[in-house]
């Protein structure tokens, strides 16, 4: 891939960048974070607060990133900071039980009717690795069905066609992950129910489950279509699999109860991270309690974790939860439609095709002029017109993610003075976008 160079407008972020060049892979500790699908200098971050972002050498952002989802309520929300300092100043773990990670998964089992059990764990990756496991032990079966496109965190069976920082630097596959780490794995288009009515037809008995992200927002924003959830679900129910529903981004984003709160399509289990953790790392997967049961202690699948269910991580997570009732999604999703339309007229005028897809409050621009119902359509899309687009809005303030395939994240926190500097931002980047040229 050919990146264009850019200036480097932020010397404190590259020395920052050179030095972590020396000590660490791509001088990043997750790859989108690098910049390479945009170029440039990646933007160091020392301070957030409310919608903004401010970074190592003092310039100001609205963050339109919010850490990947996580911080829907904005940076260092005081009511979370609190909940911290106090968790903090009573010890950050301590390998037993602790009433925390109990409120934590009331609050989540309260919220979403068919969660009827959690484990917590402190990562998204972790969260799958463990659902597709108990999966795979209570039926008894191998095969995993997934769809190209939907990242599942970093999972060896779950790599192939993943999207996120698989999608940005479009790796064909992973090295490292074995023949036989993937050999069970069935990857099929997205919102194609036929094709995974085949792969049912083709496997009879062998699959243990078919993993989906809830709405996807991994290949940029890609909502199921209608009935596509509700026939995945169908389909297992009939072949004797899992429907496992991958809420990791979507849940407690999408609404009180994520993406099930939007469609209600029963899963048998679902995973969950990034908001439920308050911006520390803390996630879960659970479900049925019949298949729970199946989970060490209480039945023969192992999994395990020295800081799962943190103190700290859950007080924050539980502190997060509690804040997000009807009136902040109803905040959230006003912001997100206001902006989408902002986004949609700039390039309008300037005569840029897009499309801007969403699913709730989360949503993203494909420079397309064809609506992008999968991966291949997210791959057509032009995606060197966000590279400028990209570029032109960083130079105004404002942050998006470093890649065509991620999902845009507001918080409660992005008011209307917030919205506004985007909006201000918007003209140029369309004009960039229009005037962009594809790599030779
Ligand atoms: C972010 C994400 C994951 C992985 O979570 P990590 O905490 O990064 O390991 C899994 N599934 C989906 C849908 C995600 O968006």
């Amino acid at each position: 891939m050919t990146v264009p160079s850019y200036p480097y407008e932020a010397p404190a972020s590259q020395a920052l960048f050179d030095r972590a060049a020396a000590v660490t892979p791509g001088g990043v500790n997750s790859p989108v974070r690098a910049f390479r699908a945009v170029g440039g200098t990646p933007r160091f971050m020392v301070s957030g607060s409310g919608p903004l972002l401010t970074d190592a050498d003092g310039r100001e952002y609205v963050d339109l990133v919010c850490s990947w989802g996580p911080m829907i309520l904005g940076h260092a929300h005081p009511e979370v900071i609190a909940a911290v300092q106090e968790a903090v100043a009573r010890g950050t773990s301590f390998g037993t039980p602790g009433e925390g990670e109990v409120a934590l998964a009331e609050e989540m089992v309260a919220r979403i009717a068919p969660l009827e059990q959690v484990r917590l764990v402190s990562s998204g990756t972790e969260a799958t690795m463990s659902a597709i496991r108990l999966a795979r032990g209570f039926t008894r079966r191998a095969k995993v069905v997934k769809f190209a496109g939907c990242y599942h965190g970093h999972v060896d069976s779950l790599l192939a066609s993943a999207g996120s920082g698989v999608a940005t630097f479009a790796l064909p596959d992973t090295p490292g992950v074995t023949g036989a780490q993937a050999g069970d794995t069935i990857v099929l288009p997205y919102n194609d129910l036929d094709a995974v009515r085949t792969a049912f037809e083709a496997h009879p008995g062998e699959i243990a489950c078919v993993i989906t992200e809830a709405s996807p927002g991994n290949m940029g924003v890609v909502p199921p279509l209608p009935g596509f959830n509700q026939g995945l679900k169908d389909l297992c129910a009939q072949h004797g699999a899992l429907y496992v529903s991958d809420e990791v981004m979507t849940g407690f984003r999408t609404s009180k109860a994520g993406w099930f709160g939007v469609d209600g399509v029963v899963p048998d289990l679902m995973t969950f991270g990034k908001v439920m953790g308050g911006g520390f790392p803390a996630a879960a997967f659970g479900g049925r309690a019949d298949v729970m049961a199946h989970l060490a202690p209480a039945g023969p699948v192992y999994q395990a974790g020295t800081l799962s269910g943190n103190p700290v991580a859950t007080a924050a997570g539980l502190a997060q939860l509690r804040l997000l009732d009807d009136a902040a999604y109803e905040k959230l999703n006003a912001a997100s439609t206001r902006l989408q339309g902002l986004i949609g007229e700039a390039l309008t005028k300037e005569g840029v095709a897009h499309t801007v897809q969403s699913a709730s409050n989360m949503f993203s621009v494909f420079f397309s002029e064809t609506p992008v119902r999968d991966y291949e359509d997210a791959k057509a899309a032009e995606s060197f017109r966000f590279t400028a687009f990209f570029h032109s809005m960083l130079a105004s303030g404002v942050y998006l993610p470093p890649s065509a395939f991620e999902s845009w994240f507001l918080s409660t926190a992005h008011d209307d003075a917030a919205l506004e500097r985007v909006a201000d931002a918007l003209p140029a980047a369309a004009r960039a976008a229009a005037g962009a040229k594809a790599a030779a």
